[in-house]
């Protein structure tokens, strides 16, 4: 058994003094069938190796599950995937995921409606509103476009770990306006972090506006969860074994719910930190949580394929995007999807200041907006405090740990650590 907190972040050794795997077992296990544990079964699997990879529920995915209702596609929490991360070519083939791309660029709340900003190559009219846009001064025009070629250069993500600070000070310290932070940035940024404000980490919100400087995000046509449908089809089908849940660790065997025992020669451990902490007996580590809710109308407020910005003075509301026009098939013929979100730390969506924050942006026509879903994905992303590493690799005896908890909270970070940790238990 390891005592409680007993390792920092880079291979400890842990000897077992249990007996080794029997010949029935498979020779690396992999708990956790969502983006990381995908990614460290199909790095085992392409290299040749037997592998077992374990979930707890009736699906691969993790937190990137999506459910149909009513002919409406619904994905657990709004989330994106930015096209340019760098680990997706690994895993993942893209022109058969139906990509559906956002404007390069966001709907911005300024002077009380909405102004498209947008990427040249993205929307023409979105280009020509950011050269006149309120949202940002001359001064800022310019900044961003200094910040996108330095951005686009830096090998090191213009800072190094031990550098790294609160995003908002680095904006403040290129000169960025306040209004530009309180109208795009803080909105653009906490939306996506899922922080109150601008408090996390510069380095990872480069890495982030590096891919979207890059390229669009985009939803899967049927969903997100045709991310990890698609690493699954990766994999032969006795490979994954779900409704299997690992309940503790014994030495060095997993005990399942149910009593049945299983060791391997190797085992990676993807699951969220919480359960990870649990299995280890470490101290689970802060998460953020994200709200939101989906609604269905006759008619889309308004043609924009760009995520909405909405400051946070003026309710709960960080992002709004009307999916049905990036995405059509996310709703029935002759309907429209919109979905709004926002960090938070309640247990409960704040729906009645939502409705009200929509009908002052959109007006009466709000009011037959059906509510689909709401709700708090609750530890939707560990917490990445300015300093954090990009991508630790951490071992306790025979057991990998992969996860986003191991690299930065996003769909990069968990592929990433999967990899990472599947090549490590390769390599003994
Ligand atoms: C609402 C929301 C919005 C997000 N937005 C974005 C975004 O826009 N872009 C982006 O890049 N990222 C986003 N993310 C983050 C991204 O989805 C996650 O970082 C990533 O999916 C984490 O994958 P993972 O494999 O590390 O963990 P998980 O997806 O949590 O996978 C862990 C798996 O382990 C299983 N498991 C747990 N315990 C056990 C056990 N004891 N035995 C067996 N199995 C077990 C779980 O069931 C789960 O399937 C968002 C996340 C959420 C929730």
């Amino acid at each position: 058994m390891y005592p409680p907190g007993s390792h920092g972040d880079m291979n400890l050794s842990y000897t077992s003094s249990e007996a080794g795997p029997s010949q029935s077992d498979p020779e690396y296990i992999v708990v956790g069938a969502g983006l990381a544990g995908l990614a460290a079964a199909v790095t085992l699997h392409r290299a040749g190796r037997e592998v077992a990879l374990l979930e707890r529920d009736d699906s691969v995915g993790g937190r990137v599950r999506t459910d149909i209702e009513s002919g409406f596609v619904l994905d657990r929490g709004f989330q994106v995937l930015l096209t340019t991360y760098p680990e997706l070519g690994r895993h993942l083939d893209l022109a058969s995921l139906n990509l559906r791309p956002f404007i390069r660029g966001a709907n911005v709340w300024d002077a009380g409606r909405f102004v498209e900003l947008a990427h040249p190559r993205s929307s023409f009219r979105g280009a020509l509103n950011a050269l006149r846009t309120g949202a940002f001064t001359p001064g800022d025009r310019f900044r961003l476009l200094k910040f996108g070629v330095r951005l686009g250069r830096s090998k090191h993500l213009l800072m190094t770990p031990a550098d790294d600070c609160p995003t908002g000070e680095l904006l403040e310290r290129l000169g960025f306006s306040s209004h530009s932070m309180m109208t795009f940035w803080e909105p653009l940024l906490s939306g996506i972090q899922l922080t109150s404000s601008l408090e996390g980490s510069a380095r990872l919100a480069s890495l982030i506006l590096r891919c979207l400087a890059r390229g669009p995000a985009a939803v899967p046509a049927e969903g997100m969860q045709a991310i990890p449908r698609q690493m699954a089809s990766n994999l032969p089908a006795n490979v994954i074994r779900l409704r299997t849940e690992v309940e503790a660790i014994h030495g060095s065997k997993l005990l399942l719910t149910g009593g049945e025992e299983l060791s391997a020669r190797r085992v990676v451990i993807a699951t969220e930190q919480r359960t990870a902490a649990r299995l280890l007996r470490e101290e689970p580590r802060s998460t953020r949580s994200q709200w939101h809710a989906y609604f269905g109308a006759d008619e889309a407020p308004n043609d924009s394929r760009a995520i909405h910005l909405m400051a946070a003075g003026q309710g709960p509301c960080r992002n709004l995007a009307i999916m049905s026009n990036v995405a059509p098939e996310y709703a029935p013929h002759g309907k429209a999807l919109i979905v709004v979100a926002g960090p938070t730390t309640d247990a409960e969506p704040p729906l009645t200041q939502v409705r009200q924050q929509l009908q002052s942006v959109f007006g009466s026509q709000t009011e037959s907006w059906q509510l689909l879903k709401a709700g708090v994905v609750a530890e939707a992303q560990p917490t990445f405090v300015p300093g954090t590493p990009l991508v630790r690799q951490q071992q306790l005896g025979n057991f990998l740990i992969a996860g986003d908890h191991q690299a930065t909270p996003s769909i990069q970070g968990a592929l990433v650590s999967g990899r990472v940790a599947a090549h490590a238990a390769i390599a003994e």
